[in-house]
């Protein structure tokens, strides 16, 4: 059996007195989660549950209750001795003498206890036992428990030391486009840490979106956006998530207005407007956008990083140079996007290869803010990245890659001369 103790208990337990009662609710999946405590006097204190922390504590229907106790530290050593020992217990007398005040004797059934042991340390620095530990008190003795207490800090600070999670922590990015590299994307974006991102995409999540989407089935029918947003919230709290059921072209107004409160924009969406549009936006905002889409029929990976500097061209002036140069022109084929495994639509790609892409196109996201914020560490090999996911030797250089698994950096090109978006209008 495994005991969860929210922080909010065990918080009440390290400074409550020498013993109370508490109540738990479980399943029959032998766990168990406390969800109230209560001192010698009658006092009691109903648990917290952060949002979402917890189904059992909502949902479980299996009601118990117990007592918690201060010991002697001494009987946490005693714990972790017969501990992972089956069958093994602490005779009934050494629990109870232990005990600061309030022992119940065990009647028929055995009861939970949890034992609260301050100053272990202290008494045995080299011995490593919980401060809270969980019994099962029986007559014959105390059977030591499995428990969980859950630490004062979880979520991105945990990493703090040796990633810049401040510094992330008040970055926003908005992200155009909520399908399978754009979901993945977004889960990226909110592992390293960032902590403001607004999704926009005016499609709702369809079945046959599922075999590539990090969206799960139980979401099928709503905006993509929505359902996303909710999944983050639960999965990454430390990320406030913004969803906007918007189509960036035919909203690019409100967009416009929108894009000033951005760091960067990534832009996952299929269609050469989508993402003319977003890169001319970004532009004209002066903030960088980055590009992610996958080519010659799921065979390669592609990020664009778009800087709005003066010596960096825009995607149209990119593409541009590489089409002058004898290179291909992928962009009429993104409108097809990645197909629907209909017959007319057949699928080009394969959803861990999409979301490898959209692992590099955020990656791509955070050390170009983080490069800004004074860590050159972050700093990329270049502004237009490819990595291939299935080798493609017959294809034009840049995107020549022989190796699956190969990734090329290429630097910038200038803007053309008269390019609507690269020209100050
Ligand atoms: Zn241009």
């Amino acid at each position: 059996m495994l005991i969860l103790v929210p922080h909010h208990a065990a918080a009440t337990i390290r400074q409550a007195g020498p013993w109370g009662g508490m109540t738990l609710r479980g399943n029959h999946e032998d766990l168990a989660v406390i969800r109230g405590v209560s001192t010698r006097d009658g006092a009691t204190f109903p648990v917290n549950t952060s949002p979402g922390q917890n189904l059992i504590a909502a949902t479980g229907d299996v009601r118990a209750s117990g007592y918690w106790y201060r010991v002697a530290p001494v009987l946490h050593v005693y714990w972790r001795q017969v501990s992972g020992r089956l069958g093994t217990r602490v005779p009934l007398s050494v629990f109870q003498e232990h005990l600061t005040s309030g022992y119940k004797k065990p009647g028929t059934t055995p009861y939970l206890a949890l034992t609260y042991a301050p100053n272990l340390t202290d008494a045995f620095p080299d011995h490593n036992a919980p401060d809270i530990v969980a019994w099962r008190v029986g007559r014959d003795g105390a059977y030591p428990l499995n428990c969980l207490v859950e630490p004062s800090t979880t979520g991105i600070s945990q990493i703090q030391d040796h990633w810049p999670v401040r510094d992330l922590q008040t970055a926003h990015v908005m992200l155009v486009g909520a399908g399978s590299i754009g979901s993945a994307t977004a889960h990226a974006l909110a592992g390293y840490g960032i902590g403001h991102l607004t999704l926009v995409d005016p499609d709702r999540l369809s079945w046959h979106n599922l075999v590539r989407h990090t969206t799960s089935r139980r979401h099928v029918g709503r905006s993509k956006v929505t359902a996303l947003a909710e999944e983050l919230t639960d999965l990454r709290p430390d990320t406030t998530v913004t969803p906007l059921v918007l189509d960036v072209i035919d909203d690019a107004d409100r967009i416009r207005t929108l894009l000033p409160q951005s760091d960067l924009v990534l832009c996952t969406a299929d269609g050469v407007a989508a993402r003319r549009v977003t890169g001319h936006l970004a532009r004209r905002a002066g903030i960088p956008a980055v590009m992610a889409c996958v080519l010659q029929d799921g065979a390669l990976g592609e990020i664009l990083r778009l800087r709005p500097w003066p010596q960096h061209g825009c995607l149209t002036c990119r593409r541009q140079a590489l089409a002058e140069h004898g290179g291909i022109d992928p962009e009429p084929a993104l409108d097809a996007g990645y197909g629907t495994g209909t017959r007319h639509r057949p699928m080009t790609a394969v959803g861990p290869d999409l979301h490898l892409v959209a692992h590099l196109a955020a990656k791509t996201a955070i050390a170009t803010l983080l490069e800004r914020l004074g860590h050159p560490d972050q700093r990329l090999p270049g502004e237009h990245g490819l990595i291939s996911l299935r080798r493609q030797p017959d294809c034009a250089p840049p995107f020549d890659l022989n190796r699956t698994g190969e990734t090329r950096w290429l630097p910038a090109t200038p803007p053309r001369p008269g390019c609507p978006t690269c020209e100050t209008p």
